[in-house]
This record gives C-alpha cells, sequence and structure tokens, in this order.
C-alpha cells in the first residue's frame, strides 16, 4: 500500500500497532509490545499505561495525546487524523494504550478509522485491569463458590440518566461479579442503583486504584459503606470497583498474596 505525501517520491504507508500495555507494571506488558515500543518510530499514548512504561519509552518518540497542559483532553477526532497522517508518511506508529486497547479504550473506533483510510493496522493484546486489578487484590473475577458471571460495565454515564445504555437493574440480577472501570467519580449512583434493584448492602465492594503501579492502593467494604471509604481514602482515578462475593475472598487471601503493595481495608464494622 502507498500513500503519497505530497513530497516527492510516494511512501509506503507505515503500520499502526493498537498496543495494550497491561495494567502498568512494566513486567505484565507483553513480549510483542515491549518489542514494538523499541522498534516504532512514533508511540501515541495517554497517562494510563502508567509511569514506569511512559518513562522507558525515549522523549523524542513520545506524542502525549491525553490530557493536555491546559487540562483539554485531546480530541478522538484529533488522535484518529494523527494515526493515520503518520501512517502516511511511512512511518511505523505504535497507538500505546492501558491495559486492554479493546476495553473502553476506543480501540474500536481507532481501527475503523484507520481501516477507512486504507492504514494497516494489528491489534496487540494486553491484560486489561478490569481482570488483573481485581487480581492482585485477591479477588479472582469469577469463583466456583460466587458466581460464574462477570461484568466489566463503565461507571462513567450517569445511572439515572433515561436513555443511560448501563442497565444496573439486568446486572443486578446476574447476582455475577460486576467490574466498573471509570467509575470513581459516580460510585454513589451506581451503588445506590444496584441496591435499588435488589443487591443487598453488605454485598463485598473493593477498589483498586493504580494497579500494579508502585503505590497501588486498595480500599475495601459494602455496597452500603464503599463511598464513605472512597472519601475517606481519598481514591481517584484510575481506579477499578469490584463488586460480589468475589470481593470478600480477598480478606481470606490477603495475608498470603505476594504481589500486594499496599491497602487499606475498611474497618471490620465498614463490612
Ligand atoms: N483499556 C483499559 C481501560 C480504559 S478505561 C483496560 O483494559 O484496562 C480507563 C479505566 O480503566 C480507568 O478509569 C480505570 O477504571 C481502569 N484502569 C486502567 N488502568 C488501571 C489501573 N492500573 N488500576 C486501576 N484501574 C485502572
Amino acid at each position: 500500500m502507498s500513500g503519497d505525501t505530497g513530497g516527492d517520491a510516494p511512501v509506503d504507508t507505515g503500520t499502526v500497532y493498537l498496543v495494550g500495555s497491561g495494567p502498568g507494571d512494566p513486567e505484565l506488558m507483553t513480549v510483542k509490545a515491549r518489542r514494538l515500543l523499541d522498534e516504532t518510530d512514533v508511540v501515541l499514548h495517554d497517562k494510563l499505561p502508567g509511569p514506569e512504561i511512559l518513562s522507558s519509552i525515549p522523549e523524542e518518540k513520545r506524542e502525549d495525546v491525553g490530557k493536555r497542559a491546559g487540562g483539554d483532553r485531546t480530541s478522538q477526532e484529533y488522535t484518529n487524523d494523527r494515526l493515520v497522517e503518520l501512517a502516511r508518511q511511512g512511518k511505523t506508529v505504535v497507538r500505546l494504550k492501558g491495559g486492554d486497547p479493546f476495553v473502553f479504550g476506543r480501540g474500536g473506533e481507532e481501527a475503523e478509522h484507520l481501516a477507512a483510510n486504507d492504514v494497516p493496522f494489528e491489534y496487540v493484546p494486553g491484560i486489561t485491569s478490569a481482570i488483573a486489578g481485581a487480581g492482585v487484590a485477591g479477588i479472582p473475577v469469577t469463583h466456583r463458590d460466587h458466581t460464574s458471571t462477570v461484568s466489566f460495565v463503565t461507571g462513567h454515564e450517569d445511572p439515572t440518566k433515561e436513555d443511560s445504555m448501563v442497565d444496573w437493574e439486568a446486572l443486578a440480577a446476574t447476582n455475577g461479579t460486576i467490574v466498573v472501570l471509570m467509575g470513581v467519580g459516580k460510585l454513589p449512583d451506581y451503588t445506590a442503583a444496584l441496591r435499588d434493584a435488589g443487591l443487598a448492602g453488605d454485598t463485598p465492594v473493593a477498589l483498586v486504584e493504580r494497579a500494579t503501579w508502585p503505590d497501588q492502593r486498595v480500599a475495601t467494604g459494602t455496597l452500603d459503606t464503599i463511598v464513605d471509604v472512597r472519601d475517606r481514602e481519598g481514591i481517584e482515578p484510575p481506579a477499578i470497583t469490584a463488586i460480589g462475593g468475589v470481593a470478600g475472598t480477598r480478606e481470606r487471601v490477603n495475608a498470603f498474596l505476594a504481589n500486594e503493595l499496599g491497602g487499606f481495608d475498611g474497618e471490620p464494622d465498614d463490612r
């Protein structure tokens, strides 16, 4: 495939790699992701891959398409267009995303945009925080004794919104594990929605902040208490919320969990 940069000779269009960086620990990135980061011409990224992985990439290769200095978010259109532009210059491009590119990462939109513009791309899976974020806190997303379903949900939406795409009532009815991403801010809304839908107030809930980053924190409580726990501990994004019986596994395994980096478990009366 070739593209014309408007220069003298047409150049072959470069490939875009949609790469998952995993949750943050550089050792949890795939061998392929590491190789591509080392070999590529340009890396487009936001802050989610975490400080250790980002600082391992030479500054001159990095383009931050996440939050801008002024606080504005770079638009998705800008990122889409920039990927195509760089590829048409013949560059090999890594679009680096936290976790897995296709789990709430807008990787699907980027793939469609690249395909529509005849840019070859490859998907390189990463370990999603939806599974690993819970796991590193001693919470298996499935467990024979507790659940045979697991749902990954965005907490970004307002559950009281008429046209909300997340059906919290249906989720409560699964009685399965619910892992909420982007769900720190709206925690009060969806914990209330789940209780209204019939989930018990003492259902275990855990917040895992910056999972596998050097400053990972874990805070636990129940549907009734977790908002207070969040406020008291000052839990901030990025964090996942794990809801369901499996979140209670943590207290039985935590003492023996060697990859636990730090945490706060609510007082016994928080459960
Ligand atoms: N593609 C990513 C998710 C992107 S959405 C993945 O597969 O993990 C952004 C949300 O992901 C954050 O708001 C947070 O809920 C979650 N997240 C990503 N990395 C995280 C980490 N290291 N620890 C906790 N949550 C994380």
